[in-house]
C-alpha cells in the first residue's frame, strides 16, 4: 500500500520513545510510518504525520491501522494478542502472535528456556487462589532470597519484589505486591534470586530467512530496577569471549525457536561463580541497544525494519568502545511541562524522546558517545557523567525556577 508521495506504509503499534526511533529510521528506508496512537503529540505521534487515531488494545483501532498498511511493528510486547488476531489481520504484525504471547509473559519464557536448554534461574508458580499461603511458605525456613515477579505488564523493575528473609517485612511487602496484582489481575510467580557480578544484555536481529545477527554483548547498569548505562562491547572491557559465544548462542536458540523476525533482546546476568543466567527476553528493540544508533553499526531500528521488510541486514560490529547514558528525571522533580534537552554535549549524541511533563525516573532521553580506542574510554565516560549531571542540575533548576514563579513575590 502507497501513500500519495509512492511510498510504502508501515504501522507502528505505540507510541512512546521506541516507536518515535522506530519512525525516524523508517523515513530513513523510504517508508511512511504509521503510528496508532490516542495521542499526536505523543514522542511518536510528532513525528510521524500519519497517524491512526486511537488505542493499541482496540480492535476496531487495530483493525483500522492493519488495513491500511503492508504490516506493522509492535513497540511493547504488552499487546492484546486476542484483539490483533480478532482483526483477521495479524499475519500482517512482527513478531507473530504465536511468539508474543509466550514473550509477554515472563513464567512463559522461563518454561521455554527451560525446554530449549537455556540456564535461567528455577522458578515456581504460586497458587492463584492462595497466593500469601503460597509465598508464606516459600519464604518459611527462609535459605535464600526469593524474587516475586508479575507474570506480565512488567517494566523497568515495576512488577519485581526481592524478598530477602526479613520476616514480617517480608510478608508486608508480599502483601502488598500481591494486592496490587490481584487488582490488576496479574500473575505472579517466584524465581530464585540470581547473585550476579554485573547484568549484561544482547540485541539481536533475526531476518525472515533466519538468517540472524548479534551486536556485540553489552554491560547494563540499572538504578532501582532502571537501565541506567550501557556499556560495550563487554569483552573489550572484561568479560570473557566465552561468555559473549554463549550469549550468541542463546539468542540463536530463541530466535529460531520462536520463529522470530525483527530486533529482540535477551538480558542475562553474569553470576559471581561466572555463569551467564538470562533474565528476560524482550521481543522488540530495546534500550540495552539504543547504543547501536551511533556505534559505528547499523541501528537496531533500521536493522528491525530491514528484517521485516525481508531486506538483507546490516552490518552488527561496532567502534572499540561505545556507551550509552539514559536521561533520566532527577529526584524529586515532577512537573507537567519542565524538561528540556540537554546542550552542550559536544562530544556525544543526543536522543530526546519529546515526553511531555518530567518525573524521577522517568526516560526523556539518551546520549550515545564512541571512541575509537579502548583506552581512552576514561575521558568519555566522565564527558558523559559530567553532561548528565549537568542536565539532571538544569532540570532541577528550572523545576525550581517554575516552582517559585508560582508562589509569586512573598
Ligand atoms: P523489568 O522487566 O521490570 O525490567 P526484570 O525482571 O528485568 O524486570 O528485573 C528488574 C531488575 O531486578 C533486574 O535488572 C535485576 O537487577 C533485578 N532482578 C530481577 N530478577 C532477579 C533475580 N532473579 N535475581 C536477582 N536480581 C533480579
Amino acid at each position: 500500500m502507497f501513500d500519495i508521495t509512492g511510498q510504502k506504509r508501515w504501522g507502528i503499534i505505540g507510541d512512546g520513545q521506541l516507536a518515535r526511533m522506530l519512525a525516524l529510521d523508517a523515513y530513513a528506508l523510504g517508508l511512511r510510518p504509521v503510528v496508532l496512537t490516542g495521542d499526536s503529540s505523543s514522542p511518536a505521534g510528532q513525528v510521524s504525520p500519519l497517524v491512526v487515531r486511537g488505542h493499541v488494545d482496540s480492535r476496531e483501532d487495530l483493525h483500522a491501522l492493519l488495513s491500511q498498511v503492508d504490516g506493522a511493528i509492535i513497540e511493547s510486547e504488552f499487546v492484546d494478542c486476542d484483539a490483533l488476531e480478532a482483526t483477521g489481520l495479524a499475519e500482517k504484525v512482527y513478531p507473530r502472535t504465536s511468539a508474543i504471547r509466550i514473550l509477554q509473559n515472563k513464567f512463559e519464557q522461563k518454561k521455554l528456556l527451560e525446554s530449549l536448554g537455556v540456564k535461567s534461574s528455577s522458578f515456581y508458580p504460586l497458587d492463584k487462589k492462595n497466593m500469601e499461603g503460597a509465598v508464606a511458605s516459600l519464604t518459611h525456613n527462609f535459605t535464600k532470597p526469593i524474587v516475586l515477579k508479575f507474570a506480565t505488564f512488567g517494566y523497568d523493575g515495576k512488577g519485581v519484589l526481592v524478598l530477602r528473609g526479613s520476616g514480617q517485612r517480608d510478608q508486608d511487602l508480599a502483601g502488598d505486591f500481591l494486592l496490587t496484582a490481584t487488582k490488576r489481575r496479574i500473575d505472579v510467580y517466584a524465581e530464585d534470586f540470581v547473585g550476579f557480578d554485573r547484568e549484561l544484555a544482547m540485541i539481536a536481529v533475526r531476518g525472515r530467512d533466519g538468517t540472524i545477527k548479534t551486536w556485540p554483548l553489552v554491560i547494563t547498569e540499572q538504578k532501582s530496577g532502571v537501565c541506567e548505562r550501557v556499556t560495550g562491547p563487554a569483552v573489550s572491557l572484561g568479560i570473557k569471549k566465552e561468555i559473549e559465544t554463549e550469549a550468541q548462542i542463546a539468542c540463536e536458540k530463541i530466535g529460531a525457536h520462536l520463529g522470530l523476525v525483527g530486533v529482540f533482546a535477551v538480558e542475562f546476568f553474569l553470576t559471581s561463580s561466572g555463569d551467564l543466567v538470562v533474565n528476560e527476553i524482550a521481543p522488540r528493540v530495546h534500550n540495552s541497544g539504543h547504543f547501536s544508533q551511533n556505534a559505528g553499526c547499523v541501528s537496531q531500528f533500521e536493522n528491525h525494519w530491514r528484517a521485516v521488510l525481508g531486506l538483507s541486514l546490516g552490518r552488527t560490529d561496532t567502534a572499540p568502545f561505545f556507551m550509552m547514558q539514559n536521561l533520566l528525571g532527577p529526584a524529586e522533580v515532577t512537573s507537567k511541562d519542565c524538561a528540556q534537552a540537554p546542550r552542550g554535549a559536544e562530544s556525544m549524541h543526543v536522543h530526546w524522546y519529546g515526553k511531555r511533563g518530567i518525573s524521577p525516573g522517568r526516560k526523556l532521553g539518551h546520549l550515545n558517545a564512541v571512541s575509537h580506542s579502548v583506552d581512552n574510554r576514561g575521558d568519555l565516560i566522565s564527558a558523559v557523567q559530567s553532561a548528565y549531571g549537568r542536565w539532571q542540575e538544569e532540570q532541577r533548576q528550572m523545576f525550581l525556577n517554575a516552582q517559585n514563579a508560582q508562589k509569586g513575590p512573598s
